[in-house]
């Protein structure tokens, strides 16, 4: 049986973890939290001391943490512990130059590296229908495959290291713009005397189609599934938006490509947050919008 280590059992590793043990993979987890590593157990998995306890036998490690510099900060630590031509994923979401220099980490100790951050939310760790977007070497994704698959819907090799992170901003910067645009639509809509559902019929199905009306509409009716039909509940948290919008900021100035949406949509989910909504999902943008 293939041994999985994964490190960082948070809201997304936790569920991820526990596809894995349903696959029937021997799962190593670690976590800071106790009470994560608690619901961990429940799952199956074997909770493990430190980080070098969980990484010392596998044969692949995922790591699902907050950001750069925790996932740096671990594989410096665990890299050397690791078995010789073990498999190195991190599926948390980072910058760019991060994501390089995990890579940079892992061959310097004759691993195999793979970023590949996911989308899909809690939602998708749990259903295991994560989309995974993979940046390394032809050899290392194909090691990656069977190990993402009890936890993936899709899984796409993006290109070499970091190719997973810019794809994975990128489309977030997308998303965001997205919801920005179809939200100040429904808002002059609502202005006009022209209803929701008007709106919803005509743009779904003409050029203003985009997915942040047809399956995540920002206002309630249309789409009863999206988070405006249980007051903005996440979902996908407006803090986390923002995380990612930053991030494609800081991948923009760094390669010099220009982003004006992309920094208005960065300071418009930043001014949202600030004014207390950092934990209501991205879509209750509208309201901000509304003047609320
Ligand atoms: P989380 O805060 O719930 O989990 C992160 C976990 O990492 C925590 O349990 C924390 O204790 C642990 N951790 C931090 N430093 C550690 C260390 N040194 N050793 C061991 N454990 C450590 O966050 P999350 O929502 O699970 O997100 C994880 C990553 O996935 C983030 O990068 C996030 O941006 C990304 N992501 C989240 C979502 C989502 O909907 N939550 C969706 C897509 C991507």
């Amino acid at each position: 049986m293939t041994t999985i280590a994964f490190i960082g059992l948070g809201n997304m590793g936790n569920p991820m973890a526990a596809n894995l043990v349903k696959a029937g993979f021997s799962v190593h987890g670690f976590d800071l939290v106790p009470e994560n590593l608690k619901i961990a157990q429940g799952n199956g998995v074997t909770v493990m001391a430190n980080a070098l306890a969980a990484v010392k036998d596998a044969d692949a490690v995922v790591t699902m943490l907050p950001a750069g510099k925790h996932v740096l900060s671990v594989h410096e630590n665990i890299a050397a512990a690791m078995k010789k031509g073990a498999l190195l994923i991190d599926s948390s979401t980072i910058d760019v130059e991060s994501a390089r220099k995990a890579h940079a980490i892992a061959q310097k100790h004759g691993l195999l590296s793979v970023d590949a951050p996911v989308s899909g939310g809690t939602g998708g760790a749990t259903a295991g229908t994560l989309t995974f977007m993979a940046g390394g070497s032809k050899e290392a994704f194909a090691a990656a495959e069977p190990v993402l698959k009890p936890m993936a819907g899709r899984i796409v090799h993006c290109g070499e290291a970091g190719a997973g992170q810019a794809a994975k901003i990128c489309n977030n910067m997308i998303l965001g713009i997205s919801m920005i645009g179809v939200s100040e639509a429904f808002v002059l809509a609502e202005k006009l005397g022209l209803s929701h559902q008007a709106l919803f019929d005509v743009a779904s199905t003409s050029s203003g189609q985009c997915w942040s009306i047809t399956s995540y509409c920002p206002v309630p009716g249309p789409v009863p599934a999206s988070p405006a039909n249980r007051d903005y509940k996440p979902g996908f948290a407006a803090s986390l938006m923002l995380k990612d919008l930053k991030l494609a900021q800081e991948a923009a100035q760094a390669s010099g490509a220009v982003t004006p949406l992309g920094a208005e949509a960065a300071q418009l989910y930043a001014l949202f947050a600030a004014m207390g909504h950092g934990d209501r999902d991205f879509s209750g943008i509208v309201e901000f919008l509304r003047g609320r």
